[in-house]
């Protein structure tokens, strides 16, 4: 039979965001739940070396993981490891109810949606067998590792194009493939790429195929020209894939406020339209999506949330749930804490 759960606060997703929630709400002394549907880490489970993490001049992805995890455990959340969520709902009575795939509940006063976003995936041969060990999804996060190689780069947006720009600043020659003949990025982007002498751009082209080994990770790609039906070989070393990003933003039942791409709009609490939930990290609507932003805004929604279920349970101590859910409803957390 499926289980229901009391807790001050649910954290979805132990990624860099989740677990940093996790290690502040913890250390407020705040039960805290950590809904994970596979193990803490996150994109970092999908990075094989960072360099930009203040501290760590040079660090393996997964290693960084256990460090986060052994650091947020240290105050004591509890972590659900390969739970997965399928819903966050709030209730009349102004808690949340998660739940999980397994039909186990999780009731908490807030919720804290850290669930990432995922990058969409060509699906070619050997793209996942070297992602990390060649293949790309963040040129901010792991241009320097390419430095005087020759990458390639996937796509034609403004991402695609701003990112191959990026690249010349660390690799030799970086081909950028589009499968049109015109990008759809905007022109002053654009116009910075025909302007580079380190890009080629490459179009009507699709990738096919990433070539590699176990020793040096990724070593070529296979294109086909769409119109001349011609296949060739790269000798890339690097392939960044900028086709499009989704954040995880289905769990979240209900209307909540969201920018055009469908990322999270938040106060500065990183409180959502939806009172007492709160999200950190990539699937909030914002300028950029590293670790340290990440972790950033999840300590400010830690604190956040910490406020609001204060403030949460001082009001339903004084009356009914429904004049609970009203006042939380009305109430706006500032610098000063809630009004
Ligand atoms: P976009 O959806 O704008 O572009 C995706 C690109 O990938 C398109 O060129 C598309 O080709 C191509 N593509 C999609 N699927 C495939 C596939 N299977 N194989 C090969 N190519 C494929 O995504 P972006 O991530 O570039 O941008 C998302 C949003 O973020 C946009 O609104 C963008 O303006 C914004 N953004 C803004 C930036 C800025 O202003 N500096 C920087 C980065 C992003 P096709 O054109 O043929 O459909």
């Amino acid at each position: 039979m499926a289980k229901v759960r009391d807790y001050d606060v649910v954290i979805v997703g132990a990624g860099p965001a989740g677990m940093t929630a996790a290690l502040y709400t913890g250390r407020a002394m705040l039960r805290t739940a950590v809904l994970e549907r596979g193990f803490p880490g996150g994109e970092l489970l999908n990075t094989e070396y960072l360099d930009d993490v203040i501290g760590f001049p040079k660090i393996l992805g997964y290693e960084l993981a256990e460090k986060f995890a052994a650091h947020a455990k240290q105050f004591g959340a509890e972590f659900f490891e390969t739970t997965s969520v399928i819903s966050v709902t709030k209730m009349p009575d102004g808690y949340f109810q998660t739940e999980a795939e397994n039909g186990d509940l999780f009731r908490s006063p807030a919720v804290i949606v850290t669930a990432g976003g995922t990058p969409i995936k060509l699906g070619i041969p050997g793209e996942l067998e070297y992602a990390g060990k060649g293949v790309s999804y963040c040129a901010i996060c792991d241009a320097a590792f390419f430095k005087q190689q020759i990458v390639a780069v996937v796509g034609g947006g403004d991402a695609a194009v701003e990112e191959a720009d990026f690249l010349t600043r660390y690799a030799s020659k970086v081909y950028l493939i589009h499968r049109r003949n015109e990008f759809r990025a905007s022109k002053i982007l654009q116009k910075h790429v025909f302007e580079n002498p380190k890009i080629e751009v490459i179009w009507d082209t699709v990738a096919e195929k990433v070539d590699g080994n176990s020793e040096n990770g990724m070593t070529g790609l296979h294109l086909h020209n769409l119109v001349t039906a011609k296949r060739t070989t790269l000798e890339a070393t690097g392939l960044f894939i900028f086709v499009g990003f989704r954040p995880n933003t289905g769990v979240i039942a209900g209307h909540f406020e969201h920018d055009v791409m469908g990322y999270v709009l938040t106060d500065n609490a990183m409180m959502s339209s939806i009172p007492g939930l709160f999200v950190a990290g990539d699937l909030r609507s914002q300028l950029t999506r590293q670790v340290t932003t990440a972790s950033g805004d999840a300590t400010t929604a830690a604190i956040a949330a910490d406020k609001y279920i204060t403030r949460f349970k001082e009001t339903e101590s004084e009356g009914s749930s429904e004049a609970t859910r009203e006042a939380m409803e009305s109430s706006h957390i500032s610098a000063g804490g809630y009004t």
